[in-house]
């Protein structure tokens, strides 16, 4: 050990599960945590016996306590670190067809790098620290970013409410190296997109969604129609243009700013937005709407934001998921599809399946499940670690 770091003590028995690759121990699992630690320091954790256990970022603040940064007592936490963790992230992320050129470069705990988010853009990077002991080392990552990957620029957005969980300063955008333009484009599989890196929903993307994305872009093959609600940029609708560009697409979004960026990534793809439909509209009241009209289409995709970021939310979540798949079954032509999906942390996925199934048949439709969908190769989980497992997506075909 090169470093000397404060020295967290478990009660008996809590070590199992560090051992077995869980990345966080909560604070009833300390014998006592010494509130002087400053929020995010390195600290080391041993066993109620004394035994060295891990080494991780602590935060006494919440009771998310400890984040296990390494099993390897002789491995010190400075640039070099973190420049080998991120040369692991990158190759595993070259395993990505060289048409994609956008993709989560790191995924935190999954990548070992707990509270922090980086997604490359092109040349440009974008980073987000979740926690107090990604955010202390800032300079340290910054630094190993630039190393390993060689960006033109690197934006940081300390915009995400997560961080208020860790005691850490909400802020906006702001530029951490070099330079990131107002607008980039980005190549996925066949289609390009127009990100806004500075102010757009998330990181700028939503880069979770590319297989699914991708997915759709098969199934929409031999549809006339395509209905793409919760529609943000248009990912969906443009993924399946790409493939069918004879189809008709409805998007749908309660955002103007994103509506516009969707028109503008149709023209940027040779789709003449005219020949379109972009509507601004709550999803559930333009759902209603069609089904009162009698209009169906052949492809339905359902992509709302979280319901429930948290188990408190949970029950309110499952019954928004039933009354929103309800309303989406009845505008599903005969036999097509619908692609439906949640982020919310606090729903699992046998839960949010039964929750659709309940709203499919309050709509007096039968549903095939065709696919389900977890984690894609750049958001890596790690077995066991279900707290992760926020992003669940069905693929029905409806009677
Ligand atoms: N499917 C998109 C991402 C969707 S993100 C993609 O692949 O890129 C969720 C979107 O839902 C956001 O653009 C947000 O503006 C929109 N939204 C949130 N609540 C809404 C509501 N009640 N009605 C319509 N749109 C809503």
């Amino acid at each position: 050990m090169t470093e000397s770091h404060p020295t967290l003590h478990l009660r008996s028995g809590r070590e199992y599960t560090i051992r077995r690759g869980h990345p966080w121990v909560f604070s009833g699992a300390f014998r006592e945590l010494p509130q002087d630690i400053p929020p995010g320091a390195v600290a080391d954790v041993v066993s109620s016996s004394g035994e060295w256990i891990a080494r991780g970022h602590v935060n006494v603040r919440n009771s998310l306590a400890f984040r296990v940064l390494t099993l390897d007592p002789d491995e010190t936490i400075d640039t070099p670190f973190y420049a080998r963790r991120i040369a692991r992230a990158l190759a595993l992320r070259a395993l990505l067809p060289a048409s994609v050129n956008a993709y989560r470069l790191v995924n935190a705990e999954a990548d070992y790098l707990p509270g922090l988010i980086v997604d490359r853009y092109d040349r440009w990077l974008s980073v987000q620290f979740h926690t107090a002991g990604a955010d202390r080392d800032r300079p340290h990552i910054l630094a190993a970013l630039e190393q390993v990957v060689r960006p033109d620029g690197i934006l940081a957005r300390d915009d995400i409410k997560a961080r208020a969980r860790e005691g850490l300063a909400l802020g906006g955008a702001s530029l951490a190296a070099g330079t990131v333009p107002e607008t980039l484009t980005i190549i996925e599989h066949d289609v390009h997109y127009l990100v806004d890196p500075w102010h757009g929903q998330k990181t700028g993307f939503f880069l979770d969604q590319r297989d699914k994305r991708a997915l759709i872009g098969d199934a929409a093959l031999h549809a006339h129609s395509l209905l793409n609600t919760f529609s943000y940029s248009g990912g969906f609708a443009l993924a399946a243009l790409a493939r069918n560009p004879a189809l008709h697409t409805v998007n749908v979004d309660s955002s103007d700013a994103a509506l516009d960026l969707a028109r503008r990534n149709y023209a940027l793809n040779s789709h003449d937005p005219a020949a379109h439909e972009f509507t601004a509209s709550d999803v559930n009241r333009f759902l209603q709407q069609c089904a009162h009209e009698g209009r169906a289409f052949d492809v339905v995709i359902v992509d709302p934001p979280a319901f429930a970021k948290n188990l408190s939310m949970k029950d309110r979540a499952l019954r928004g998921y039933e009354t929103l798949n309800a309303h989406a079954a009845r505008t599903v032509a005969p036999n097509g599809l619908l692609l439906t999906c949640s982020c919310s942390g606090g729903v699992n996925a046998a839960d949010f399946e039964n929750a659709v199934q309940l709203g499919v048949s309050r709509a007096t439709r039968s549903a095939q499940l065709l696919a389900t969908f977890g984690p894609s190769i750049d958001h890596p989980t790690l077995p066991g670690f279900a707290e992760d497992r926020y992003l669940k997506a069905l693929l029905l075909r409806l009677s």
